[in-house]
């Protein structure tokens, strides 16, 4: 059998709730513009677009509470969204089947160089630096879909040192988890360990070092962050 030639990269897990077993992570998926109110604060008109999508890197998820400002940035906005976990997947999945591929839901954090992201989108071009560098997408527990079934509606609060500066709610989505799901599955192939970010609601905002970020969706257990200076 051949050997590797270099040490092999640790695969990404997440940790579920009550329990010591981990989900390990394939791809990550985020939505753009997916509340109405964040769509218009981005300039955008929510009505007439379809939904598209970007990707983060699986070991940009990070559950250690911990975030660590990016470099090159003067300018990183959080982003509270609601992450869903597939246990399996496939393509052309029906709306009506699109539920059956999720393990569980977990509050997260879609982290963006806001001023690299506007830039890149200025020109045309692809958002990674913006949205894909390290540390990018805090995730809190996740809730297994046995404990909390599939959770529709429900108010997403952002909090930044105890002040709410988002408020949304899971209702508002334009496009439901189950589009979501569907959507993405007629242009990749869904499999198990795929994460999907659900989008943001309105007021989006900068974080600075030393900020305390919550993220408390629903009957989920929040989700708390601290922005640091530098990897400890
Ligand atoms: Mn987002």
């Amino acid at each position: 059998m051949a050997s590797f030639v270099i040490p092999t990269p640790p695969v990404v897990s997440l940790p579920i709730m009550e329990t010591n077993s981990l989900f390990p992570v394939r791809r990550v998926y985020c939505i753009g513009r997916n509340y109405g109110a964040h769509a218009i604060e981005m300039g955008h008109n929510p009505t007439k677009e379809p939904p598209f999508f970007f990707q983060k890197n699986p070991n940009n998820l990070n559950c250690s509470g911990i975030f660590i400002y990016p470099p090159n940035s003067n300018e990183v906005h959080y982003e509270a969204e609601l992450a869903i976990m597939l246990k399996s997947g496939g393509t052309n999945i029906s709306v009506d089947h699109a539920l059956d591929n999720i393990y569980g839901y977990a509050p997260s954090l879609d982290m963006t160089r806001r001023d690299l992201q506007s830039a890149q989108k200025k020109l045309g071009r692809p958002w990674e630096i913006g949205k894909a560098f390290e540390h990018s997408a805090p995730v809190g527990l996740i809730h297994p879909v046995e404990k909390v079934g599939h959770p529709t509606t429900g108010e997403l609060s952002m909090k930044v040192n105890g002040a709410e500066v988002q408020k949304g709610n899971l209702s508002q989505m334009i496009w439901k988890v189950p589009e979501i799901i569907s959507y993405l599955s007629i242009y990749f192939e869904l499999a198990a360990g795929d994460v999907i970010l659900s989008g943001t609601p309105a007021g989006v905002g900068p974080i600075t070092i030393g900020d305390l970020m919550e993220v408390k969706i629903g009957n989920l257990k929040s989700l708390t962050v601290k922005v640091i200076t530098e990897e400890i």
